[in-house]
């Protein structure tokens, strides 16, 4: 399938409409204008791509609205070049999104098929850098900590401790905190054991499962 023009006066459409919603950082603006969102969703779906919700990617899982990976961005408040972790490929748009801002991203994916589907949805629209790994986002990365950002895509009871470990001083997460009903939470390390949090609005994700399928 390619991006016709069809597709890019929608994701125009789209992109002016998250504006009006909310001052987000111009430069995710620009991300999401860019990226072709259609081709990350199931095929069939890639009439719904544009309109502001989340859609099925399979196993169960969606793709988050477009105003919630603008918002999770924009919270992430990031610097081109910094080394992001995020819990949740899914089929990799919000990869896609941090890669556009110049990030190095790392992404865990717990469902090896959606990791599968992600590498060759990112892989077809030219964005190689990003490291995918297939695993449980619990135990993070240690051996590429410490991230300046962590960004959760599933909803967690709690900020799981090995993440916050793998926090650089200074580093915030930007996660999803609740079990039936989540909170936007931004957790920032001050100091290897003080960390401080703040809500931004309550949001529905699906959950932050433990091991791998
Ligand atoms: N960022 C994704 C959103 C996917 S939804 C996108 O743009 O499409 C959240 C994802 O988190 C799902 O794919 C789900 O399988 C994954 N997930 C849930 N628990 C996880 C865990 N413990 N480790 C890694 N991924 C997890």
């Amino acid at each position: 399938m390619s991006d016709t023009l069809q597709h890019q006066g929608r994701r125009r459409q789209l992109v002016d409409q998250l504006s009006k919603k909310y001052p987000f950082h111009p430069s995710i603006l620009v991300a999401m204008l860019k990226i072709p969102r259609h081709l990350f969703v199931e095929k069939g779906l890639d009439h719904l791509a544009y309109f502001d919700k989340p859609l099925p990617i399979g196993v169960n899982q969606t793709i988050s609205q477009p105003f919630t990976v603008a918002m999770q961005t924009h919270l992430l408040a990031h610097t081109k070049w910094e080394r992001v972790l995020e819990i949740g490929t899914g089929c990799g748009y919000q990869t896609a999104v941090l890669l556009e801002l110049g990030l190095r991203v790392f992404t865990i994916e717990r469902h090896k098929s959606l990791y599968l589907q992600a590498q060759k949805n990112l892989n077809a629209l030219g964005y190689t850098s990003a490291h995918l790994h297939y695993g449980d986002g619990f135990a993070g990365l240690p051996q590429f900590a410490p991230f300046k950002g962590i960004l959760l895509t599933c909803g967690a009871a709690q900020a799981p401790p090995n993440l916050l470990q793998q926090l650089a001083i200074g580093g915030r997460m930007v996660a999803p905190i609740g079990v039936e009903e989540q909170i936007m939470t931004v957790i920032e390390r001050a100091d290897e054991e003080t960390f401080t949090e703040q809500a931004f609005g309550n949001y529905s994700f699906v959950p932050m499962l433990p091991g791998t399928r």
